[in-house]
């Protein structure tokens, strides 16, 4: 099918990136009553009204001594919209996360690329393993600005051009960077949330700390802020453990 010039949209920049929260089943009182079937049978579901302060001692003892299973018993599903970028480090998190991503075979993909912001650090400085990013100067700001819209509107007008042509979208999507926005469900549960954490956030109090690339660590900030609210007591708990999954 030959795209028609109708669908011929002008390239926009963003330096944001999207996380909503759009289904979840994901209580504190999920860890409770998973974790309580070892000692006790089988469980009411509200397990966090029986006694609030045991259990919440309950949370963290089982993060302190990483017993991971009953952090598995709840489910989060983000609708998340960020470059490819983010995607192809985001799906390398293999456990405990699925997947579904816009297609570039069977859609017109829209011209929205990324960005930095002006509060991006745009320089890295030190060696490999051991370095810091530091603010751009203005210029240097402006330059990687112009230089990313200018690439991208070429990109975008040779994918267009291919398109109008009858070449394949399979085929002409080729041409795009991985600037270009896309959008994924990504779901989740506690446990797998809280190793891609620790390992795409930076947060004083990670007992180890992790070097994330920015744009990766704006989607799992987004995440946390969301899961955060879900369940209070088995953040606090991470948070307390050195931000370590069980
Ligand atoms: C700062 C940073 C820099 C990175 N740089 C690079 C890079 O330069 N190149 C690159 O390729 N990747 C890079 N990565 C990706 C990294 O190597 C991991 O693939 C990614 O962080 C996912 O972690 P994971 O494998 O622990 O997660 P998951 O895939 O979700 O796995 C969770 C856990 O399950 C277990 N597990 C999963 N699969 C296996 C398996 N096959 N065998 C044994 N145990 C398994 C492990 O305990 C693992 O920690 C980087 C990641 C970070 C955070």
């Amino acid at each position: 099918m030959t795209d028609t010039p109708a669908d011929d949209p002008k390239p926009s920049f963003r330096s944001d990136i999207t996380v909503e929260l759009v289904k979840h089943a994901a209580s504190d009182s999920d860890v409770l009553w998973a974790a309580r079937v070892s000692t006790a049978g089988e469980q009411s579901l509200d397990e966090l009204k029986k006694d609030p302060e045991r259990s919440k001692g309950l949370i963290n003892f089982l993060m302190r001594d990483r017993h991971g299973s009953p952090f598995e018993h709840n489910s989060m599903t983000f609708f998340i919209s960020a470059p490819i970028f983010v995607f192809r480090e985001f799906m390398r998190h293999r456990v405990g996360w699925s997947y579904n991503e816009e297609s570039g075979r069977y859609r017109h993909l829209q011209p929205v690329f990324y960005v930095p912001g002006a509060d991006r650090k745009l320089v890295q400085e030190g060696r490999p393993g051991k370095y810091v990013f530091v603010p751009g100067t203005e210029e240097q700001h402006e330059l990687t600005v112009r230089a990313m819209e200018d690439s991208y509107r070429q990109a975008y007008e040779a994918y267009q051009e291919m398109l109008a042509a009858g070449v394949a979208r399979e085929v002409a999507r080729a041409v795009l960077p991985v600037g270009l926005f896309s959008s994924m469900y990504a779901t989740c549960n506690a446990r797998s949330l809280m190793h891609f954490l620790g390992l795409r956030t930076q947060h004083e109090l990670a007992k180890v700390p992790s070097f994330p690339q920015r744009e990766i660590e704006m989607v799992g900030e987004r995440m946390e802020e969301h899961w955060a609210r879900l369940m209070p007591l088995t953040h606090a708990a991470f948070n307390a453990n050195g931000r370590v999954a069980p």
